[in-house]
């Protein structure tokens, strides 16, 4: 992904556009085979609009998507089908993402039947497997939606995306609505079928402790932004942008002495519409300087794979 940008038109009551919502500025980063990328940041940094877009569920301002050497940003959309079969979703809700009028079974041919993949018999004949695979039982094939769980619904998800035999799924806060003791048994799920299935992941999440559990390499996002990229072990042990170290800092750790001392960030997060001149998170951070509020900071390699956008490095 290369310099993905998405601003949203916003209409005056005479349907001129009066300004843009800056949802996404100039985003890149590389996303491997059996892979996982954890995009973090509060919520409105863009981190799902990116997610949507790169699918070009909502279509891109500017940049480029390659995928397999082809930009498919430039695909009109009758020829980006073939790849919307390889590039999935899985939502928040599994609750809302599931039609509750279809036995649970249908859901997962339904994908299926769209892309024209295979006879009625051999749709069925996966919808099983795959729901044996996620962990549901086969002869909950007729059931509804809402006779299970929400854990047991997301794994229904999670087999509607494998449906299609994708290569990247993008999971936009997968765990986020379920309890604690469900979230890791889902995660766990995630960290199987990745293998077995070959799977890249981009795996949006406000959590960091989620995302340090299932991520190779984190992504941090602030307003539109991306501030910082590592590895997680890297990001974790040697957090650079401010921005960063206040949102590890409020992670709670139990041990006292491994606890990093609380850095509070001032204020609001700006407005999109207008968002601050040269680094976005110059009107919050403890350290900015005079260049802060012109020269916006670009990436910059600060040591093998990780990044950093801020003049303090
Ligand atoms: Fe803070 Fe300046 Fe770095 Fe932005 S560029 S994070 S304002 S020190
Ligand atoms: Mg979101």
């Amino acid at each position: 992904v290369r310099n993905l940008k998405k601003y949203f038109p916003i209409a005056s009551p005479f349907g001129r556009v009066s300004g843009h919502v800056k949802a996404v500025e100039s985003v890149s980063f590389d996303l491997f085979e059996s892979r996982t990328l954890g995009l973090v940041g509060e919520s409105g940094c863009g981190k799902s609009t990116t997610g949507r877009s790169i699918l070009r569920l909502i279509e891109p301002s500017d940049g480029s998507v390659i995928y397999k050497g082809e930009d498919v940003l430039k695909l009109k959309q009758k020829q980006f089908q073939k790849y919307r079969r390889e590039m999935q979703m899985v939502f928040q809700d599994p609750h809302s993402s599931l039609n509750p009028k279809k036995r649970i079974g249908e859901l997962i041919e339904e994908p299926m039947e769209i892309h024209k993949i295979g006879t009625k018999s051999e749709r069925m004949e996966r919808a099983m497997d795959l729901l044996r695979r996620t962990g549901i039982r086969e002869d909950q094939y007729f059931r509804f939606p809402h006779e299970f769980s929400g854990g047991q619904r997301q794994r229904i998800g999670i087999a509607r995306a494998l449906a299609v035999d994708p290569s990247v799924i993008v999971l936009d806060e997968p765990v986020s609505a379920l309890d604690v003791s469900i979230q890791s048994q889902v995660l766990n799920l995630l960290e199987e079928i990745q293998d077995e299935f070959k799977l890249s992941y981009l795996f949006i999440s406000h959590d960091l402790s989620v995302v340090r559990h299932i991520a190779d390499e984190i992504g941090v996002m602030y307003l539109g932004h991306m501030v910082e990229k590592a590895p997680t072990d890297d990001l974790f042990a040697n957090p650079l942008h401010p921005y960063t170290q206040a949102l590890l800092s409020a992670i709670p750790i139990p041990d006292r002495k491994q606890r990093r001392e609380r850095i509070i960030i001032k204020g609001d997060v700006p407005s999109p519409i207008d968002p601050p001149k040269g680094c976005v998170f110059h009107t919050r951070c403890p350290f900015a300087m005079e260049q802060c509020k012109t020269v916006t900071p670009v990436m910059q390699q600060h040591s093998t794979g990780h990044e950093v956008a801020c003049h303090l490095y």
